[in-house]
């Protein structure tokens, strides 16, 4: 038979009813569910054992820790979530998911989170130097003659089974990106350099 627990102090009792603990001034308790909304997955679930980040390829090359992410997202710290640059620097390889011992997945509360800046106007410039790109050929990475020099030295057709060899196809993906808005806002804050 389970019993209340009894904390003997009222404030205590509040936060621990809060299942996010959220820091009362800074946090915006919004966050975490919209953020849980779009990535599909209970972040607010993290133990903070850090496997993920002990996973991550970016993390021994720079900054970016994606435990101190998923913590940030369940203490609702939205605008330093969305304002740091670290934000960008997930491959999304998906380690971390694979990974995780309470079957979250990280890398989509990362994705999320870029999501939720870029309609807010918060995007690096050479992500949305990418978006030109596969706007103009459908790559973010468009061929070159060195590349197709080195697939033809590999035995491959010049251009890959891609937009590269049917280009038809690239007024789709063009529409794609304008129905989202990603081209407009390419075009709007690549214009304002
Ligand atoms: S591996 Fe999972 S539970 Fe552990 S810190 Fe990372 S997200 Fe949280
Ligand atoms: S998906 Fe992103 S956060 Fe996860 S291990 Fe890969 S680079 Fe790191």
């Amino acid at each position: 038979m389970t019993s209340a627990k009894a904390y003997k102090d009222a404030a205590l009792a509040e936060r621990l009813s809060d299942r996010y603990f959220r820091p009362k001034e800074d946090s915006d308790p919004t966050f975490t569910p919209e953020v849980e909304k779009i990535a599909g997955t209970m972040a607010h679930l993290c133990f903070q054992c850090g496997t993920c980040t002990g996973s991550c390829p970016s993390a021994p090359r720079s900054g970016y820790r994606i435990r101190n992410f998923m913590r940030r997202v369940n203490l609702g710290m939205r605008d330093v979530c969305l304002n740091d640059p670290d934000l960008w620097l997930c491959t999304t390889c998906y380690t971390c998911s694979d990974r995780c011992p309470r079957d979250l997945v990280p890398t989509d509360v990362i994705m999320a989170m870029r999501n939720i800046a870029a309609k807010n106007g918060i995007i690096p410039k050479n992500a949305l130097g990418t978006v030109t790109n596969i706007y103009k050929t459908g790559h973010g990475v468009p061929n070159s003659d060195a590349n197709r020099a080195a697939r033809v030295k590999l035995g491959l057709e010049p251009e890959p089974e891609t937009t590269c060899k049917y280009p038809e196809y690239i007024p789709a993906i063009q529409k794609i990106l304008e129905i989202y808005g990603t081209k407009q806002l390419a075009d709007k804050v690549l214009g304002e350099q």
